[in-house]
């Protein structure tokens, strides 16, 4: 049984050993290394909930040459905003996205917020989104609990395999633990961690041979026991999905140029009608379609 002495001896090691790491090989995504303002931060953190971040630098890049703060944002068109989500996926993020802009250029005069309490209070924005912005946009000592994270600290600290699903308070205290008092290490920390996490210590078939802290990594000296099985959650399949369906119709409402679809040219886009006209109804409630009294359907104006 390790000693905490031990324990902080290895975290202190790894931090070193990824700081090197991050300094020399964090891939070079438009939106670190101070290069964009606390809302290009936010918006790149809401965009990569759910989406690979490789996916979404050229959705990123468009989107904030489009409506570089709230403000320009808050004014566009929701057509336009649903349009240019494109295909980053769960587009209602689109929608809330844009709802926090409007809070933002009406109530805080398009700055964001640099507290806790306010971030989370934006619409669209919870714990993990409010942590990363204080970290990384405003440089603040806080823990940043991910996924990506979690899993690595878990298996590097405690030697055993991350369990997924909803964050448990051992978790939120193991990464309280592990972030260095140092405001400047702990912003490099949180990086660097959720970096490892995505690129060397994924879920299913980490790179130990390539990673930078292996050597004070407890899950490789145990041998990655029960890798990869203790996930809560299988991944979801995606054809024929709901989400599929709808992602259809949005695809095809995209694709018109803001001409609305007949209901005939609607139907074409599935065979099972019930299913899509669930779809529909449900993308019409969530504010991303509206429906004409001839059943036509386009974006929102
Ligand atoms: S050694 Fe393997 S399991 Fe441990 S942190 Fe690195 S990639 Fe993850």
């Amino acid at each position: 049984m390790e000693t905490s002495k031990q324990r902080e001896t290895r975290a202190e090691r790894a931090r070193l050993e990824l700081a090197a790491w991050w300094e020399t090989s964090a891939r070079d995504l438009p939106w670190r290394f101070g290069r964009t303002t606390p809302w290009g931060t936010l918006v790149s953190e809401v965009m990569s909930q759910q989406t690979q971040m490789s996916r979404v630098v050229p959705y990123w890049l468009a989107w904030m040459e489009r409506w570089p703060d709230a403000r320009s944002l808050a004014a566009a068109a929701k057509a336009d905003v649903i349009s240019a989500w494109g295909r980053l996926g769960y587009p209602r993020r689109a929608l809330r996205l844009q709802e926090c802009a409007q809070v933002v250029a009406e109530q805080y005069n398009n700055e964001l917020p640099q507290t806790y309490d306010e971030l989370v209070a934006l619409p669209g924005i919870g714990d993990y989104t409010a942590s990363a912005v204080l970290s990384f946009a405003f440089g603040k000592r806080i823990a940043v609990i991910d996924t990506n994270i979690r899993r690595v600290n878990t298996r590097a600290f405690e030697g055993t395999e991350s369990l997924g699903g909803a964050a448990s308070r051992a978790e939120r205290e193991l990464a309280n633990e592990l972030l260095p008092l140092d405001i400047r290490e702990s912003v490099v920390w949180n990086e660097s961690v959720m970096e490892l996490g995505a690129v060397f210590c994924t879920a299913k078939a980490p790179l130990c041979d390539q990673c930078p802290i292996r050597e004070q990594c407890l899950f490789y000296a145990n041998g990655l026991p029960g890798l990869g099985q203790k996930r809560t959650r299988p991944r979801q399949r995606f054809k024929g999905t709901d989400r599929m369906v709808r992602g259809l119709v949005l695809q095809a409402l995209r694709d018109s140029n803001g001409v609305a679809l007949e209901y005939a040219q609607v139907q074409q886009l599935w065979k099972d009608q019930l299913q899509l006209d669930r779809c529909v109804a449900s993308l019409d409630e969530d504010g991303l379609i509206e429906i004409g009294p001839d059943r036509s359907v386009s974006l929102p104006a």
